[in-house]
């Protein structure tokens, strides 16, 4: 039963996305398991560029089956707009699988999730408005509407008169807009969506299970990460769902035990977007080094990202929370131009000093960091492929980052190229 976990560590952007496709080569079923179309990262195959923002990975792959499980909210529009275009290019996704379990995001979640942004001003959340809250919200008051719900025309009426009968009231009365027509509605999916999604919609924890118990190599994808997480993260600067590694379990249907190793991806520095407690925050020169030279703006809003150093508190606590195997570090070349480099290993709050994360969230906006500093390489480390050939002061980062955060660390990114990277640890 090898299953893997791959899992961001910090608010997201770690660099998932190279980590997942080198070690997707030995998988044969790659699945998320949470969140939405709000989790696009780009991969390059054979000089080719692919934007994937729901279609797992591996669909990359021929050998792989790319499975979307049920903890995933599924925009259909989006997911047939993505199948089209990777078929453009030449990508088969018929081995593609959709929870029947996975919620949809349809039309009324969006329009709620652009008012409800609104409305709230200046204290809103910075959602990517693609309705994804809202469906989850759906899904915990029981009137979301799922993906196996359109296999059958007369319970997708019945749900969907349901709940519009209340979101129309919601629209109409409270943010004075056009309710939505259930006519024109259904009339959509079922002409649009139900005849080329229902191929792909399948029992995905039993496919799950088959790989698993047939020996088979199965990944679990998160989106989003750590600090992002709706239980665990900096709340409520959250994602709706669970990107932690233990997400896996209820959102692709397979139980604790059946997980042996994770996988958590973490950037040599940090960045955040949005709003939200930053303690190692940069306002600095070295701040914007590591935005330049990381490209730390937004894929699809173009926003500059919030540029840190790396926390150790912070990671400490994300080896708890997902019982990380290993760390992948992401980036390290992007320090390279630095004479000294500061790491964070614990808080000062008030005069008193933090080694784990304050529970209490006030703590954790006035908390100042406490650093060491160490010496920088100044030396150019995207050529290098081998750990003996890193510099003495690289190796010293490293090996301070994983004594700091009680994991051991694996694979380290030294540029965005598939082959720019070193094993730590071999
Ligand atoms: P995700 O949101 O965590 O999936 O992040 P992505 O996989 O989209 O990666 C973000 C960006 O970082 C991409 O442009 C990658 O090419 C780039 N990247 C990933 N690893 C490295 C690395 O080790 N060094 C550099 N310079 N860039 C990297």
């Amino acid at each position: 039963m090898p299953a893997t976990v791959v899992v961001g560590t910090q608010w997201g952007d770690e660099g998932k996305g190279k980590l997942t496709d080198l070690v997707a080569k030995e998988m044969q079923m790659v699945v998320r398991y949470q969140g939405g179309h709000n989790a696009g990262h780009t991969l390059v195959v054979d000089g080719e560029s692919f934007a994937l923002q729901l279609v797992p990975s591996g669909v990359l792959y021929p050998h792989i089956t790319p499975v979307i499980g049920n903890g995933v909210v599924v925009d259909p529009f989006v997911l047939l707009a993505e199948i089209d275009t990777l078929e453009a290019k030449g990508v088969d996704c018929s081995r593609l699988k959709v929870s029947g379990n996975a919620h949809l995001i349809l039309p009324y979640h969006q329009e709620l999730d652009m008012l409800t942004e609104r409305y709230l001003g200046k204290n809103k959340l910075g959602t990517t408005k693609r309705g994804i809250g809202p469906t989850y919200a759906d899904k915990a008051m029981r009137v979301g509407i799922r993906a196996q719900d359109v296999l059958d025309e007369k319970i997708f009426r019945q749900k969907l008169d349901a709940v519009l009968e209340d979101k129309n009231r919601l629209l109409a009365k409270v943010y004075n807009r056009l309710p939505f027509d259930a006519d024109e509605l259904a009339n959509r999916i079922f002409t649009e969506v139900v005849p080329r999604l229902s191929p792909y919609i399948a029992d995905t924890v039993g496919l799950v299970h088959e790989a698993l118990d047939a020996d088979q190599h199965v990944l679990f994808e998160g989106a989003q990460a750590t600090f992002l997480d709706l239980d665990q993260g900096t709340y409520p600067f959250v994602t709706s769902s669970n990107p932690v590694a233990g997400g896996a379990c209820p959102g692709a249907g397979i139980g604790p035990l059946d997980i042996q190793r994770i996988i958590g991806i973490a950037k040599a520095y940090i960045t955040r977007v949005g709003a939200g407690p930053f303690p190692t925050e940069l306002f600095d020169a070295h701040g914007d080094t590591l935005v330049d030279r990381g490209h730390e703006f937004g894929t699809n809003t173009g926003r500059r990202r919030r540029p840190g150093w790396f926390d150790a508190v912070m990671m400490r606590h994300a080896v708890r929370l997902n019982s990380l195997s290993e760390l992948a570090i992401t980036k390290l070349d992007i320090l390279d131009s630095f004479e000294t480099l500061k790491v964070c290993v614990g808080y000062d709050v008030d005069g008193r000093r933090h080694d784990r994360l304050p529970y209490h969230q006030s703590d954790l906006h006035v908390a100042k960091p406490i650093y060491v500093e160490l010496p920088g390489w100044q030396t150019n480390l995207t050529e290098v492929r081998e750990k003996k050939d890193l510099p003495a002061e690289a190796v010293a980062y490293l090996q301070f980052l994983q004594d700091q955060v009680g994991a051991p660390i694996g694979f380290v990114g030294v540029g965005p190229g598939r082959d720019q990277y070193v094993h730590f640890n071999a």
